[in-house]
């Protein structure tokens, strides 16, 4: 019998690291089911057990987030995006709990120095600014926040590990991505995203957990969303399309923090990339949540079209 464990994670360098054990607890908790699951797939697909921690000073833009190895058959993480997801976790959640602050108080100032930290990386590394809350020196007027933080983001990073499992579950690394149609590698995104919202975001848990999972998998999504100006991409779904389908599962109720949580993902979005929306004056919660998804859905239209005419000129 393979052993389904996942506990050989390496820690890198960069201080999101310091809560792998963190993350594989929470990958191990993500079902009753897990454990099972886990040793079919070893066993069905050859998936390596454990997770490799992807060290390096690199961008984001070339690292990537994760994937499986087509050489080794791991799970990668890269310890860039782990401080990319942390920074837009301890920022997500800074700013939604200071949502009726002004604008300078402490808390929102270091929302955005997180803020603006996560997207620095994205193109170009740095080493994480003193300036900037991390997981490991926490001041304690800041402890709560970070312990909070702390939970979500492991959360957010369960989504991304269950997703790169679930490409594996689904059978779909047999294929080379070079000869698979556009439509196909969109396809088989989607089967990995829903995988993992299933696996990992569904079963009964407490009240309390069930929050911090909800936000975790709002971050998830809103993380992703802000990594591109442009809603359609070359192999993944577009991304209000990823945000809607991981509400229907994650948060299907039309009210809820989560919910407004991803709200002020988009309106960070809007703001960072210059992509202005239509914030409706509803006097309705839901109503405004559509209204904002309809204004996204606008401009993926325009992105459609500017993808499909560049390819023809
Ligand atoms: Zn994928």
């Amino acid at each position: 019998m393979p052993d389904y464990d996942f506990r050989t994670l390496q820690k890198g360098d960069q201080l999101a690291t310091v809560l792998g054990n963190n993350l594989v607890h929470t990958l191990e908790a993500s079902d009753p089911a897990f454990v099972q699951t886990a040793r079919d797939v070893i066993t069905r697909f050859g998936l390596k057990p454990g997770i490799e921690i992807v060290k390096g000073k690199q961008p984001l833009r070339k690292v990537g987030a994760a994937c499986v190895h087509d050489g080794t058959h791991q799970v990668q993480l890269s310890e860039t995006f782990l401080s990319y997801l942390w920074c837009m976790s301890y920022s997500l959640l800074a700013f939604y709990d200071t949502l009726l602050s002004s604008d300078d108080s402490p808390v929102r100032t270091k929302a955005r120095q997180a803020f603006d930290y996560a997207m620095s990386l994205v193109s170009a590394y740095a080493e994480w600014p003193d300036a900037v809350p991390n997981p490991v020196f926490g001041v304690a007027a800041d402890q709560t926040l970070v312990e909070k933080v702390n939970a979500v983001f492991c959360y957010a990073a369960n989504f991304v590990l269950l997703h790169e499992i679930g490409h594996v579950a689904c059978g779909h690394t047999q294929v080379s991505a070079a000869v698979q149609p556009r439509w196909q590698l969109i396809d088989e995104e989607r089967q990995a995203d829903r995988w993992a919202w299933e696996h990992g975001f569904t079963s009964p848990v407490t009240n309390q957990i069930q929050l911090t999972r909800q936000f975790g998998g709002a971050v998830a999504v809103s993380a992703l969303l802000m990594l591109n100006k442009a809603l359609v991409h070359s192999r993944h779904p577009d991304s209000d399309e990823r945000i809607k389908n991981a509400l229907t599962v994650i948060a299907p109720e039309p009210v809820s923090h989560c919910r407004l949580l991803v709200l002020q993902g988009v309106r960070l979005w809007e703001q960072y990339h210059g992509r202005p929306l239509e914030w409706i004056a509803a006097n309705s919660f839901e109503a405004i949540f559509e209204g904002v998804l309809t204004s996204l859905s606008k401009h993926r239209e325009t992105d459609e079209i500017l993808r499909i005419s560049a390819r023809i000129r």
